[in-house]
């Protein structure tokens, strides 16, 4: 990854700081441990490689209720998709203004909550939701979200949400009709984007369907580029100002003379690289004489928090206690990672190569770093017995 000799200063410390903790506090494992001046960074980067934009934080990739507040305090704006997200981001200190209810999949009740709680943005895709919105949210703003075409990145969001491009046309021109304001179009071109160029064909679309109601006299003034903003796993990413650039151009040439407003909705990029997962090593073993392969357990899988190793989608750089070969060039073998519950699906990587040291033992920690989006969100409550993902935050 291309980092500025600033950023490379900041992750230093931020490893520091975290080590640190885990020293002095020894916290029972596994857990996640979050550096809050990497989130403010991260936030304060991406706010600052997109000026005028309006930065809606993505909840759901970190709640802990620390990252809420010091993303409040910064000025941040929240993409919830929940009553529970909403009142999380009030008691931390957000106001209603700064939330957008982005989750088009919305109980009536739901929306009554929101609105009761004085929230005044929110997205759409269907005609029974914008019926429901006028109903419970009346007067509120209204963006329609498209469906997006499966494209380069890590999480295409398939089908399940958006509209096709004439739909949300109708859509929005119903939500005049019942007197919400047609606010505008929105997407999400997938999580872990890793083109700069991810979002062109889709703010192509939102485009069309601006300049088509802008025609019949409905002013739509915004474009919602949802989230997708990539982190720093295992793969170089393209520096930020290349996303930047790339989005910029893109709105110019397929909006024209009419300049949106523009909001975007980052959540991995902001929390990812400011958390570090430390686990336990429960088991190391061999499944024959042989295959060289050993399988290591940690006290973490797919239901403790890494639901987004499905698929081995997103591969964690690993330290383990024992130096993290082969980057300190100990001997090292290639290994099988899994998680200790009774649940067959409970692997985290068998395709992906990790080589982990041969010394390896029971009790030895495995860090996972850039850890901080879509793990202790992810953490189920109990499956079989294990407690969910504690998140420790360190200033
Ligand atoms: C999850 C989500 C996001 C955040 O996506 P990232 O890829 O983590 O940036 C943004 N907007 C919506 C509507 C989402 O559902």
């Amino acid at each position: 990854m291309k980092t500025s000799f600033a950023g490379q200063r900041l992750h230093h410390e931020a490893t520091a700081r975290i080590r640190r903790f885990l020293d002095q506090e020894q916290p029972g494992t596994p857990c996640l441990v979050i550096d809050l001046p990497t989130v403010r960074d991260r936030f304060t980067a991406i706010r600052d490689a997109l000026p005028g934009v309006g930065v809606f934080y993505a909840v759901k990739a970190n709640p802990a209720p620390e990252v809420v507040a010091l993303l409040a305090a910064e000025g941040a704006s929240f993409d919830v998709a929940s009553p529970n997200e909403i009142d999380l981001c009030l008691a931390q200190g957000a106001a209603p203004a700064t939330i957008s209810y982005s989750n088009p999949i919305k109980k009536a009740r739901d929306i009554a909550h929101a609105y009761q709680r004085g929230v005044r943005l929110y997205v759409s895709d269907s005609e029974q939701d914008v019926r429901a919105l006028a109903e419970h949210a009346p007067g509120s703003s209204v963006l329609v979200r498209i469906l997006v075409e499966a494209n380069s990145s890590t999480y295409p969001f398939g089908k399940k949400f958006g509209c096709a491009p004439e739909m949300a046309v109708d859509l929005l021109r119903l939500a005049g009709e019942l007197g919400l304001v047609p606010l505008g179009v929105a997407f999400h071109a997938g999580s872990q984007q890793l083109d700069p160029n991810g979002w062109d064909a889709a703010i192509a679309d939102a485009a069309e369907v601006t300049a088509k109601l802008r025609a019949e006299g409905i002013a739509l003034s915004t474009v919602n580029l949802g989230g997708g903003l990539p982190a720093g796993y295992l793969d170089p990413l393209p520096p930020l100002a290349d996303y930047a650039a790339a989005i910029t151009a893109s709105i110019a040439r397929h909006f024209g003379d009419f300049t949106p407003r523009v909001m975007v909705e980052p959540g991995r990029a902001v929390v990812a690289e400011s958390g570090v997962l430390r686990s336990e090593v429960v088991l190391v073993s061999r499944k024959s004489y042989s295959d060289e392969r050993r399988w290591v357990f940690l006290d973490i899988g797919r239901y403790g928090g890494l639901a987004e190793t499905e698929g081995e989608a997103i591969a964690y750089p690993l330290r383990t206690s024992r130096g993290g070969a082969p980057l300190d060039g100990g001997p090292a073998g290639p290994v099988v990672l899994a998680g200790p519950t009774c649940d067959a699906d409970d692997v985290l990587y068998q395709n992906t190569c990790y080589d982990l040291p041969l010394e390896l033992r029971a009790g030895d920690h495995v860090d996972l770093l850039c850890a901080g989006a879509y793990t202790a969100s992810y953490s189920s409550i109990a499956f079989n017995g294990f407690e969910p993902l504690a998140t420790y935050c360190v200033r």
